[in-house]
Order: structure tokens, then sequence, then C-alpha cells
């Protein structure tokens, strides 16, 4: 059961100092796709919410926007606190109505989501120039996956991706966040291969009300885990994501595949049809490039 409500705001854009985004826009107050890791429930403290994550959702409703054209070329990134489509979107239409209003912005338009409902906006989303839409996926077990979000299985996530890179958009597959001993990041690389162009790396980060809770699940869950996630989140130990970026860095080369550990350094892609692989491991790293899992 969510607590829906509509509310007003002052404004839908706010400017960022992200360096992904000039701008971000949320739609929504809230995200009922209620992931167990979200970095983003710290939303509840600013909006007065006491509900569970999840459990709520605001419905913005916002002036108009004018002038559209002084944001040409300026990076918007949709949804940094929310996903952009929750299944509430379908009746809703806050994101929709945001791109309409954005429409002929020359905007550069970016957004993460973990649902195929983005499809409906494909006509839309096409007539900006270089939009960015990337699928959050961070395994290929569903049960897993159903352990950890309410939101679309990973198959309907694929099957949006390969619509959107067969339409000739840029699509990216967002692995996030990895979790240690059980994100399978080579098999789903092999599968997104041929329909992203980019995949970006995250590691989980566990802070707040989020880091008893998947301990709490990895106890019962993956009993075997436990003394790994011991090292890492009791310790401070990074070995795992040290060896990890090594391992991955000869697989990808072994793939053929180009692995990138800073975007500063990257001279672009090498390999038509191929993604990149962008490592965004260590969280400091991933709070510079302002990007929601
Ligand atoms: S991680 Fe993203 S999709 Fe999941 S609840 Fe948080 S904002 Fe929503």
């Amino acid at each position: 059961m969510v607590l829906i409500k509509s509310v007003e705001a002052r404004s839908i854009l706010s400017k960022s100092n992200l360096p992904v985004g000039d701008y971000s826009a949320n739609p929504y107050v809230g995200c009922t796709h209620a992931c167990k890791y979200c970095y983003a429930s710290f939303m509840k403290r600013f909006t007065g919410h006491s509900e569970e994550w999840g459990a709520f959702l605001d419905v913005k409703n916002w002036p108009a926007l004018k002038k559209v054209e002084k944001y040409a070329g300026r990076e918007i990134l949709i949804g940094s606190v929310t996903d952009p489509y929750l299944p509430q979107e379908e009746h809703y239409g806050r994101t929709r109505l945001l791109l309409e209003q954005l429409q002929g912005s020359g905007a550069k338009l970016s957004l993460i989501t973990k649902s195929d409902l983005v499809e409906r906006d494909l006509d839309l989303l096409s007539t900006f120039p270089g939009v960015t839409v990337a699928w959050s996926i961070n395994t290929l077990q569903e049960d897993f996956r159903a352990d950890m979000d309410c939101a679309a299985s990973i198959e309907r996530r694929l099957k949006a991706m390969e619509h959107f890179h067969k339409a000739g958009l840029r699509t990216v597959c967002f692995i996030s966040p990895i979790f240690p001993g059980i994100t399978e990041v080579e098999e789903i690389i092999s599968r997104v291969r041929g329909i992203c162009v980019e995949v970006w790396l995250e590691n989980l980060n566990l802070r707040g009300h989020s880091r008893g809770v998947i301990l709490a699940y990895i106890r019962r869950k993956y009993p075997h885990l436990v003394s790994l996630y011991r090292e890492i989140y009791g310790r401070g130990d990074k070995t795992y994501w040290v060896d990890l970026d090594l391992s991955l860095a000869q697989w990808a080369a072994r793939q053929g595949l180009t692995y990138v550990t800073k975007r500063t350094n990257w001279q672009g892609p090498t390999q038509e049809g191929s993604p990149t692989i962008f490592n965004y491991f260590y969280h400091e790293l991933i709070k510079k490039c302002g990007i929601r899992n």
C-alpha cells in the first residue's frame, strides 16, 4: 500500500553541482521501487516523511517551463533521487509531461531507470539529441533481484535496452550496486554486449538504515559470505574491490573491451559495437559523478 499525494513544487528543475548534470529534475518525491540498498532514502528527512522508503509517493505539480531554449546544450539529469519510470508514472505521467515541456530545448538529457515503462516515451526521448538512457542491473538472478527491489524484472529491462539501442539511442547498463560475491559482473557485461554503448560499474556502499538491512539479509540468505562482508563493511578492507578491478581489467582485455578507470583520460570508443566499461568503484568517486543506482 503506497500513500500517494499531490504536492506543489516551485520549480521542477534544480541547479545541480553534480559534474554529470547542470540541472536535476525529480518529478516525484519518494521511490516505490523501494530498493533495500537505496542511497536516496535520505530524502525522507528533507520532506517530512516518516513512512518506510517506498511506502509513500508525492506527485509533483510545477509551473510550466518557459523559454526552454535557455537549456540548449545544458545537461539535465532526470531522476537523481527517484526513478522517473515508477509504475505510478503510467497514471500520473509527470515524467512525460516534463519531456513534453522540454521539447525543442536542445537540452542534453540523461536518465537512469529500473523499468521498461520508459518505452512509452521512446518517441519523445528520440527528439533529444544525444539523450542517454541507462538501466540499472546488478544481477541476472531474478530471485535476488526480487529480494532487493520492487522494480521490473531484469528480462524486461534488457528487452527495453535492446529496443532503445535498435532505435539508435545511447544506452547504458549501470551495474549497480555490485554485491560482493553475488553480482556476476562479467556475465552481465556479456549479456548486454551489442545492446549498449557503455557499462558503468559501482560498488555496494552501505550506510544508514540500509547497512543493517543488507547485512541481516546476507546473514540469512548468503551465510557463506558473512566473513567477506565483515572484512569489507566492518573492517573497511578494499582488497575485494582492488582484486575485482584488476580481474575485470584483464577479462575486458581478453574480450577486446575497453576498460576505463578515469573518464578524464578516455580518448573515446575504440571498438565499434562493443560497450566501453567505466569503473566507478569507491564511493567518493561516485559522489563526484553524481550517479544514482
Ligand atoms: S535505488 Fe533508485 S530505483 Fe531504487 S529506490 Fe532508490 S531511487 Fe528508487
